[in-house]
């Protein structure tokens, strides 16, 4: 793949099927529905075996067949690969047999899935001349263009709301970017967007490049199923913001399927919302196409987008698999982040305990069986959303730097502790 990349063939209208040449273009100009782009599947399936992408260096670009750049990436070389961990002792508190996680809250550089998203958008900004990336984001999206942005040596401009946590604006400042806050919730961020885009010529990664972008979230599917031995799990659970990622996920499954690299495509999938910014989720229960949006209001800031650009094909995918979607209060989150860091010593950020929270009460309801391969998406890191858990996780026993202190401390709390040592 060293000039064209002769595997990606157009972008194909989602809706009315009409083609486009491969250009920074996002939406119809006949029907206005979403661009997606579209393969040659018998070209891809020739080169790409399971043993070939097995040889290849552990990052997303393994797949590098299905992502729609032309020649050698250039930003993001080392984003992906993220573990995979089979979680017996939170297996056991929900009462199941078999459960995965995803774990992209170490994902490299900025420790959220969205450096996939970023790796691609961000090598198709510099192949299509654009010297000004941008996005408009809810935190991690902004951290990854700055970052990625940076070690690239592109100008970036950040849109996000005014209110988010010190850990996603320090995680987007550091990087020596223009950060710039809106009063506003993250609809009219976008909104914004969208006319800056027009009127400045950026590579906005998630509007006027998002078909190229969203592409970067199949190799999270992808992952999922190389590690589980090219198998497809029974159940994955995903969290739902634009309601992207879940999308990919459903479309890496059917891409794996055609080309021989798994065996079938049977797999639920599920959708994660916070009850405070729950539109897909609503829509999925009262069995609707129709999705009504709503005024955020959740610790779940990385989730809270009211009127979601995927909703509608989020709602198709998840109805399509057999699946469901659930929405958790903010006491839910937190509580589900703590389970997870107690079972599992992974610090997830508030939309990890939305999808743990979701998996949990789904699997409550019988919805999720017990006996069957479940795989929770962890999309974020803890140490970001800090707000969210600090009240709720006590202090530091204080002492002074005296055994005596220490052995009265012991005996107080932990009595049990010391017969052992
Ligand atoms: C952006 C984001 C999501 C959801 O992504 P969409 O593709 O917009 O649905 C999930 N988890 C985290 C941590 C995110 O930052
Ligand atoms: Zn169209």
């Amino acid at each position: 793949m060293t000039t064209e990349n002769k595997f990606v063939r157009k972008l194909r209208c989602r809706e009315c099927g009409y083609e486009y040449p491969i250009e920074p273009l996002h939406f119809c100009e006949y029907c206005f529905g979403p661009l997606e782009v579209d393969y040659d599947y018998d070209a891809i399936s020739g080169v790409l075996s399971r043993e070939t992408i097995a040889r290849r260096p552990k990052s997303m670009w393994r797949y590098r067949e299905l992502l729609p750049i032309d020649r050698e990436p250039t930003v993001g070389l080392s984003v992906g690969f993220t573990p995979l961990v089979r979680a017996n002792r939170l297996a056991e508190v929900l009462g199941v047999r078999e459960l995965y996680l995803k774990n992209d809250s170490v994902n490299f550089p900025t420790l959220s899935f969205k450096d996939r998203v970023v790796a691609v958008a961000l090598t198709k900004a510099k192949e299509f001349g654009f010297e000004v990336v941008a996005c408009a984001s809810t935190g991690n999206l902004g951290n990854s263009v700055a970052a990625n942005a940076a070690a690239a040596g592109l100008t970036s401009y950040i849109f996000i709301p005014s209110d988010l946590e010190q850990g996603k604006v320090l995680g987007t400042l550091i990087y020596a970017t223009n950060l710039v806050g809106i009063h506003g919730n993250y609809d009219q961020v976008n909104r914004l967007c969208s006319e800056i885009a027009n009127k400045f010529g950026w590579a906005f990664a998630n509007i006027n490049i998002r078909p190229f972008y969203s592409e970067g979230s199949k190799t999270f599917g992808y992952e999922i199923l190389e590690q589980l031995g090219w198998k497809v799990p029974q159940h994955i659970v995903v969290p739902m913001a634009g309601g992207s990622l879940i999308t990919k996920i459903a479309k890496a499954i059917k891409e794996f399927h055609r080309l021989g690299l798994t065996d079938h495509t049977d797999c639920r999938i599920y959708g994660a919302q916070a009850l405070g910014c729950n539109p897909i989720a609503q829509a999925v229960k009262a069995d609707t196409d129709l999705l009504k949006p709503v005024r955020p209001n959740t610790i779940a800031k990385s989730l809270a987008i009211g009127n979601p650009a995927d909703g509608f094909y989020a709602v198709k995918t998840i109805r399509e698999s057999g699946g469901y979607a659930e929405d958790v209060t903010d006491e839910e989150i937190v509580a589900a982040m703590k389970l997870l860091a107690s079972t599992e010593g992974i610090f997830t950020e508030t939309a990890g305990g939305v999808t743990l929270g979701v998996t949990q009460k789904l699997i409550e309801q019988g919805r999720i069986p017990r006996d069957e391969t479940i795989v929770v998406s962890i999309t974020g890191n803890g140490l970001k959303t800090q707000e969210a858990v600090i009240d709720h996780v006590g202090k530091p026993m204080l002492i002074k730097p005296k055994l005596e202190e220490f052995e009265a401390l012991l005996d107080k709390h932990a009595p049990g502790v010391r017969a052992r040592g």
